[in-house]
């Protein structure tokens, strides 16, 4: 018996369902409203590329109200005891959790990965609530007595302020709360702008906040088909203090130069180019299923994603072969389908661009050793491909690929995988593969990477501190760092209690 067969697909009907739970309005003030001027934007299935909802679309003038709400309910929110907004954030964790499934289809639906993926990325990003509701009671000052005598100095943390929160489509949930939920914990007031190819688990998430008792105005949403049209007014309003921004590197440096205007705490989690490095004396069939999560993990639409395979030359054929048996054995297909392993890519564009790497990169001399097409039908589906000999200088590896293609090259020593690794502007993830523990150390302090994976092709997780160096980002998620971007500290100079006394 196949496991499809045992499996029960979803039904047209329980998708049709869960869709019309879903709010489609603008979320400001805790009323769901529509547009300032009517629009409305379509938000499509990859897998087949049909509509699924139509949303209100937020005009300046909806962000500029969205920034009012929560510029009004600031001094109130920051106010609250640590101990409400822990509990406000455990409840949502508790609401998330028991509605997984319904938050795993939405995504698999809007974004189009397998729905096995999509449970993973709901205990994920779920975490974040949990993590930070345990974190708020816990964001200490400090109190203590100048060097130089009985003079004291107390220092206090504040929240930061109104901030504006704007997240992309790969992560629809996580990359959500993962902002959302450090934010509650230190007492910030929210604008969230999720990305418009995927908004409709943040609409749920939302409502989910509201369930769980996040006052009026603390969190708005305002999806939108025009993402400048949000963040230009608002980054130019004195009222907003901070922008959090994941997405691409070029939207990050123009976000911070508008940031600029007003001085802005910003926090940027931009794009990655990371190098999964396998030394010759790597147990290689780890290395293998290491190397089958950190590439095909979210069909490689992740900014964690291994994008440059650095494998020693003595066993580059060896891993190559296994990992080119294991890549081919995958099932393309729509996520809701119980045999599918790999789902579509986001949009006709982003399959376009996949291919035109693994095109450039095959002319270039590399070898598709398995993959290296389109899959046609409706659909932006990809073939999982392994691409061996690939020249250093080849486009592939400068760019992120954000997609199930896996470019191997090869290197002859330890200081050439090194060099390699950081010949990229990039610096978020990268993943080492040996057995000597030494060797990996050497590594981690010579590689310019936020972010090391020690034999672990997945490290994402909520009380590590997640982040990069170079242009990857400033900032860090996540941890206890991760509270500490929303707040900002204040110091307190306290004359010699005891001078008054004479
Ligand atoms: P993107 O930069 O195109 O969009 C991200 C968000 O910014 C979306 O909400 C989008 O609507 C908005 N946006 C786009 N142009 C804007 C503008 N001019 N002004 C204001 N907002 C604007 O990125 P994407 O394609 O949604 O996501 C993929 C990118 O995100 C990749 O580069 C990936 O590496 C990166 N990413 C980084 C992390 C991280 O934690 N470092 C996590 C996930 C994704």
């Amino acid at each position: 018996m196949t496991v499809s067969a045992i499996t029960p697909a979803i039904s047209p009907e329980r998708e049709a369902f869960l869709l019309a739970s879903v709010p489609t309005g603008l979320l400001i003030n805790g009323q769901w409203r529509d547009a300032s001027d009517g629009g409305t934007f379509d938000v499509h299935d990859p897998a087949t590329g049909e509509v699924l909802a139509t949303l209100a679309s937020a005009t300046s003038e909806d962000a500029l109200a969205a920034l009012d709400a929560a510029d009004k309910a600031q001094a109130a929110w920051a106010r609250t005891a640590p101990r409400e907004r822990a509990e406000i954030l455990r409840r949502a964790f508790d609401l998330v959790t028991e509605r997984a499934e319904d938050f795993a289809l939405l995504m698999t639906l809007e974004m189009g990965k397998p729905l096995a993926e999509a449970r993973g990325e709901v205990a994920y990003g779920a975490e974040f609530l949990r993590w930070f509701s345990e974190e708020t009671v816990r964001d200490y000052g400090r109190y203590l007595t100048t060097p130089e005598g009985r003079n004291k100095i107390l220092v206090q943390k504040k929240p930061v302020g109104p901030c504006l929160l704007i997240t992309p489509w790969n992560f629809p949930l996580a990359m959500a709360t993962r902002k959302v939920a450090p934010a509650v914990a230190a007492g910030c007031t929210m604008v969230l702008k999720p990305a418009k190819l995927t908004p409709l688990t943040a609409q749920l998430f939302a409502k989910t906040m509201l369930d769980a008792g996040l006052p009026a105005g603390v969190l708005n949403v305002v999806a939108s088909s025009s993402a400048a049209g949000i963040s230009g007014p608002l980054l130019a309003d004195s009222r907003l203090r901070k922008v959090s921004f994941t997405g691409s590197t070029p939207v990050g440096k123009r976000l911070m130069a508008d940031a600029a205007q007003n001085v802005l705490r910003t926090s940027m989690e931009l794009g990655g180019n990371a190098p999964f490095i396998v030394f010759e004396d790597a147990d290689l069939d780890a290395a293998v299923e290491g190397a089958m999560a950190a590439k095909m993990r979210n069909m490689g639409e992740a900014c964690t994603a291994a994008n440059r395979f650095l494998v020693q030359a003595s066993v580059a054929q060896e891993f190559t072969r296994k990992f080119a048996a294991a890549m081919g054995a995958l099932t393309t297909g729509r996520g809701t389908e119980p045999d599918t392993t790999v789902g579509p890519l986001i949009d006709a564009g982003a399959r376009d661009d996949v291919h035109a790497l693994v095109t450039a990169a095959v002319d270039a001399g590399a070898t598709a050793v398995t993959g290296g097409s389109p899959v046609d039908g409706p659909g932006y589906f990809y073939r999982p491909t392994v691409l061996a000999n690939v020249p250093n200088d080849a486009e592939i590896l400068r760019q992120e690929i954000f997609g199930p293609v896996a470019p191997v090259t090869t290197f002859a020593t330890e200081e050439d995988a090194i060099r390699l690794a950081n010949a990229t502007e990039y610096g978020l993830a990268s993943y080492v593969y040996s057995r000597d523990f030494n060797r990996l150390l050497r590594v981690a302090e010579q590689i310019e990477f936020g972010m090391v994976g020690f034999n672990a092709g997945v490290i994402s997780n909520a009380a590590a501190p997640f982040g990069g160096v170079k242009q990857s980002g400033l900032g860090r998620e996540g941890g206890s760092e991760g509270i500490a971007e929303y707040t900002t500290t204040q110091y307190i100079g306290i004359a010699d209690p005891w001078a008054a006394k004479g």
